[in-house]
């Protein structure tokens, strides 16, 4: 789950006026135009969340959703927490062997949101443990 308030830099109690303030000045740091294309995921990302958190039903929702996300990530059994330049590598992709034979799978797409996120959960496919991922 991508945390909106992470990636407009404010916390979930932030005022309608500091997240749009916040949205502005980034929407023009990060616009394709100024940043080169590397920076163009960052630009939809920051759209994206003020299309979530200027709209005050979606931002209820949303804040109801991230509740129960960050409650999950509190609860879970973490086997290990690894940097993701420390992973492993196979002809499937990154990867972290579990304690119990089972591989954590980084794709691509985990790759993307450990950019905003700073931090990505992977539960084990085959036992209770989860992977922390950091930057
Ligand atoms: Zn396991």
């Amino acid at each position: 789950m991508i945390d909106y308030y992470e990636i407009l830099r404010c916390s979930i109690d932030a005022s309608h006026d500091q997240l749009k303030s916040n949205y502005k000045k980034l929407i023009l740091l990060h616009h394709p135009d100024k940043s080169g294309e590397s920076t163009s995921d960052r630009f939809h990302l920051i759209q994206e969340a003020w299309d979530v958190l200027g709209d005050s039903h979606k931002r209820k929702q949303f804040d109801e959703e991230l509740k129960l996300f960050y409650s999950y990530t509190k609860n879970v059994i973490l086997y290990d927490t690894v940097k993701v330049d420390e992973l492993n590598h196979d002809s499937d992709g990154d990867y972290k062997m579990c304690r119990c034979g089972g591989h954590y799978y980084v794709t691509n797409d985990l790759k993307i949101l450990l950019r905003s996120l700073h931090a990505v959960y992977i539960p084990c496919p085959f036992c209770s443990f989860t992977l922390k991922v950091i930057e």
